[in-house]
């Protein structure tokens, strides 16, 4: 408001520019995080785009994944960058969904800033909002179909449902019974309640196409065997981790050691062969075949002399195993690593029927099966014919498992395809008639943001989304619960004869995640920077 006419512009005018200022700051960060949302809009749903974005070093990512196009996005305002977490926050919650809980915050988002320009203050919002997601919570909870571990169909048609939306959508069918496989090996499905997902590794290799994805009852590495001329194929093995080095060792950093003859330098020589041949020899007796050795930063964890030797002994060699590696790798063997010589003995190794190398494309890895103790751990060979499918494959793949996770956690499935959001939304429109003031107002706005689902999801895929809502807001409050947005079709349809079933896990998660992050939003009345 300007000042009147001659009044000096300082003591009251910049009292009205502060008692501003919060409604100012709160309509600038909502209009930020809302254009981050509505920059994976149209990655939602099956017929959603993909994106691409590259990297400062040159790198190219194509994805469909929320998380991971928000993850890459460099967001500068600080109230974007809560969207980025809450995306981040679904993935580590739920894994997947990444992308709708996105597009609720800057929905939800959208309501509360026109219940803000209508003079609501935005305590009463966010208490209401709470409040609503909330019921929406318990709503859900009662729409659910309760799901058996041993139903392997309906886990296959959650799988699938995850995948329908990705690139790698037209190899659903090979995916999603490998994530089934893969999550249903490594629980005891009468009593598991949860996933540990490092138990089932994913090892990459590029070259193939997705489709020679396969699951391997035993263990996979990525590299080849380290020692030429020795043997590429062992039956019965039996397989020893090191965690010492077969090398000659080293000074300290500081010293040297100044050789000035000949007689010293093959006194020298003649030592390190010992000292090498003496590890060897005690291996060998110990019955090992195949050494797997773990990466050392301090120096080589094996010379090429002892190379040499191993594989004159006919000892199978595997180097550069990684340190976080070596839990899983001991896990599935059933061995444990040997840090030193003395405790190499038979105890401590794994056995297998068969340790072999084998040619993938142009390169080759070495594959370990039949394990005789083996620990309950799978491992995925994904294969892809560049390294964007490849990589786009791994993401598509892990949220395929975390559905399949969610699933163990929280034994319900209900349909997808806009079907539960819209049931929510007018049951919550129902339920808002009993309330009273404001708060009916704020449910009223939490009820119709929820819709942005079903209208993105029509949208993306070429639907009047107008028409698919109010239609299909029409056939739910005709008692169709099930009705959903058919991207097939390209129509209204019962979405749960076209197998479209997801974890209430996700869809529950995505609903108190997005209202938690608008409440976080809206309460932000100043933002000030500090120099550190
Ligand atoms: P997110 O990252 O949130 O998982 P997606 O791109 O995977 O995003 O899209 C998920 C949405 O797509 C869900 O609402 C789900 O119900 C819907 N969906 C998945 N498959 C189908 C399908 N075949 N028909 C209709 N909707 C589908
Ligand atoms: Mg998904």
């Amino acid at each position: 408001m300007a000042p009147p006419k001659g009044q000096k512009a300082t003591g009251k005018r910049s009292e009205y520019q502060d008692k501003d200022k919060p409604s100012q700051i709160r309509f600038s960060n909502i209009t930020a995080a809302k254009a981050v949302a509505d920059a994976i809009r149209t990655s939602l749903g099956p017929r959603g785009m993909d994106k691409m974005i590259q990297a400062a070093n040159g790198d190219v990512t194509i994805t469909n994944d929320g998380a991971t196009i928000l993850k890459e996005m460099q967001v500068l305002h600080p109230a974007a960058k809560m969207l980025v977490e809450v995306s981040k926050a679904q993935d580590v919650e739920a894994g997947d969904g990444t992308t709708s809980v996105t597009v609720l915050a800057g929905s939800l988002l959208d309501s509360s800033s026109k219940l803000l320009s209508k003079g609501m203050h935005p305590t009463t919002i966010s208490e209401s909002f709470q409040k609503a997601s909330l019921k929406a919570v318990e709503i859900l909870e009662t729409m659910v179909t309760p799901l058996e571990l041993s139903d392997r169909e309906s886990l296959l048609k959650s799988a699938s449902t995850s995948l329908n939306s990705k690139v790698v959508s037209q190899n659903s069918n090979i995916l999603s019974p490998i994530a089934v496989d893969a999550v249903l090996k490594v629980i005891n499905p009468a009593t598991a309640d949860n996933v540990d997902l490092k138990d089932i590794k994913i090892v990459k290799k590029l070259g193939g196409t997705v489709e020679d994805t396969e699951l391997i009852d035993g263990l996979v590495f990525n590299q080849k065997l380290s020692s030429s001329g020795g043997p590429s194929k062992i039956e019965k093995a039996k397989i020893g981790l090191i965690q010492f080095c077969v090398s000659a060792p080293k000074t300290d950093m500081e010293n040297q050691v100044i050789v000035s003859d000949y007689t010293q330098m093959d006194r020298v020589l003649k030592e390190e062969r010992n000292y090498i041949l003496n590890i060897i020899k005690q291996v060998k007796k110990a019955g090992c075949t195949v050494l797997l050795i773990q990466k050392s930063i301090l120096r080589d964890a094996v010379s090429d002399l002892a190379l040499h030797f191993l594989a004159k002994m006919k000892i199978m060699v595997v180097k550069d195993i990684e340190r976080e590696d070596i839990e899983f790798v001991c896990k599935t063997l059933g061995c444990r690593p040997i840090a030193s010589l003395d405790h190499f003995i038979p105890e401590n190794m794994g056995t297998a029927d068969l340790v072999e190398e084998v040619a993938v494309g142009t390169d080759k890895i070495v594959k370990i099966t039949g394990i005789a103790n083996p620990g309950k751990t799978v491992t995925v060979l994904i294969r892809g014919s560049n390294k964007l499918v490849l990589e786009e494959a791994d993401r598509s793949l892990h949220d395929a498992l975390c559905v399949i996770r969610c699933l163990v956690k929280k034994k319900a499935l209900i349909a997808g395809g806009g079907a539960p959001e819209i049931e929510l939304s007018l049951r919550l429109m129902e339920f808002s008639n009993t309330l009273a003031g404001i708060e009916q107002y704020c449910f009223r706005a939490f009820a119709e943001a929820l819709e942005v689902i079903p209208y993105t999801l029509a949208e993306n895929a070429g639907l009047n989304p107008i028409a698919t809502v109010t239609e299909l807001r029409n056939r739910h409050a005709k008692g169709e619960i099930t009705a959903g947005i058919n991207v097939r079709k390209g129509a209204i349809t019962n979405i749960l004869e076209e197998n479209v079933v997801q974890p209430l896990l996700v869809s529950t998660s995505a609903i108190s995640l997005a209202a938690e992050c608008t409440r976080c939003i809206l309460k932000i009345d100043d933002m000030v920077n500090t120099t550190r």
